[in-house]
């Protein structure tokens, strides 16, 4: 039989000659400050594990409880009998948390975001979106047969002119990251809101990033600014500082009603195990009754931040624990990455076209759970192999 298939083995050589094949990292241990990544020792500063909730004792204990309690799978999608009462005091718990009326849990927050732009746009609408926007929210803007507009990077005016030219359109959509991913820098969620309410436009923010990390208790960007009830859509993750898995959708609850009826990555899939709900549960209670852990985070933050740029490495603008190392070329970032590497820290390189080519970086995420030793000597890391390199 012919190899039908063949064809993405050239693609794959492809790649592979442009440097952007990436093979899987291995992680060896369980997601800690210190790990093992492709059998070796590493200080690790690529997981969104922000509060170190990743193996928490508290995690591990709720969600051993809900698998005695309620097993391990529910072997049915949410609409048909794969709803606990677990599921939904989950979406309770949640939404007091975010201030909202409602939430609603999807499987991963790429279905959050696909499944809720597709539902609630049509074709006689318009979607504007950041420039930099995280891939998942393209995907779902890429589901609607409607018009699109992109503005400038955290740009208000740019902004403010995609709106004037979307008067003529039934619906506006404004869509963007709370904090970037790939630079660490926070969208103006403030005036983003103030513009949306002049030219009445709906909101949406995707802060995958934000929560666990910005605002009181982790509540995210929309509590760092202080504008409860002004954003209609506030959607995050369950997967990065809470370290469990699934996305979330919180707002009104008639966002929460339709998105069950008509969000398809909602209605098409299986609802997470209890386990997974108890851990989530537990992670939002974390966050609020043991204040530590986000007060780590960016003490760890600060501390880092400072170091790394008196050392002389660019940071660009980055404001959250995502502080990238921008170092120009690919083959710099990648040599820099490849070099920490064998001296005992993990931090992947980040080259285009994620970034543009002349802003490739190594991106570091630090960590409440990392000690003063573990970020001093990923300094003297990059210390040490900056200057090999040349690149301070
Ligand atoms: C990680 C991420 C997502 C996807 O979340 P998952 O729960 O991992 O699917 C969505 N948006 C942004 C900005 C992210 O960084």
């Amino acid at each position: 039989m012919v190899n039908h298939l063949q064809y993405l083995k050239d693609e794959i050589d492809n790649l592979k000659k442009q440097n952007l094949f990436t093979p899987l990292p291995i992680l060896g241990d369980e997601q800690k400050a210190r790990t093992i990544i492709n059998g070796k020792e590493v200080i690790n500063l690529s997981a969104n594990n922000y509060l170190g909730f990743a193996n928490h004792p508290r995690i591990r204990k709720a969600a051993k409880e809900a698998i005695d309690k309620w097993g391990f799978g529910v072997g049915a999608v949410r609409q048909i009998c794969g709803t606990m009462p677990i599921h939904l005091e989950f979406e309770e718990q949640l939404a007091k948390y975010k201030k909202t009326e409602a939430s609603l849990v999807f499987v991963a927050g790429i279905a959050a975001n696909r499944g809720t732009i597709q539902a609630i746009m049509g074709e006689e609408d318009v979607i504007i979106s950041d420039e930099l926007n995280h891939g998942s929210i393209i995907d779902g803007v890429r589901l609607v047969k409607c018009e699109r507009k992109i503005y400038p990077h955290r740009d208000m005016k740019g902004l403010e002119q995609a709106l004037k030219e979307s008067q003529k359109f039934k619906r506006r959509l404004v869509v963007t990251d709370g904090v970037f991913s790939m630079d660490g820098d926070i969208a103006p969620l403030d005036e983003i809101a103030e513009l949306a309410e002049k030219y009445d436009a709906i909101t949406m923010v995707d802060d995958a990033h934000g929560d666990g990390v910005l605002g009181k208790d982790g509540r995210g960007i929309i509590d760092h600014f202080n504008i409860h009830g002004k954003i209609d859509i506030d959607m995050g993750t369950l997967s990065k500082a809470f370290a469990c898995l699934g996305g979330y959708i919180a707002g009104k609850q008639e966002l929460k009603d339709y998105l069950i009826q008509r969000a398809r990555s909602f209605i098409f899939t299986t609802a997470h195990p209890p386990a997974v709900v108890a851990a989530c549960m537990e992670a939002i209670k974390m966050v609020q009754d043991e204040p530590q852990h986000v007060k780590n985070l960016w003490k760890n933050t600060k501390y880092f931040k400072e170091k790394i740029q008196a050392l002389g490495f660019n940071t660009g603008r980055s404001q959250t624990p995502i502080t990238p190392i921008i170092v120009g070329e690919s083959k710099n970032a990648i040599r820099l990455s490849e070099e920490t590497f064998k001296e005992g820290l993990f931090a992947k390189p980040i080259v285009y076209p994620l970034v543009s080519k002349d802003t490739s970086r190594v991106r570091t995420i630090v960590t409440a759970i990392h000690t003063k030793e573990d970020l001093d000597e990923a300094v003297d890391i990059f210390e040490r192999v900056g200057k090999r390199l040349n690149l301070i």
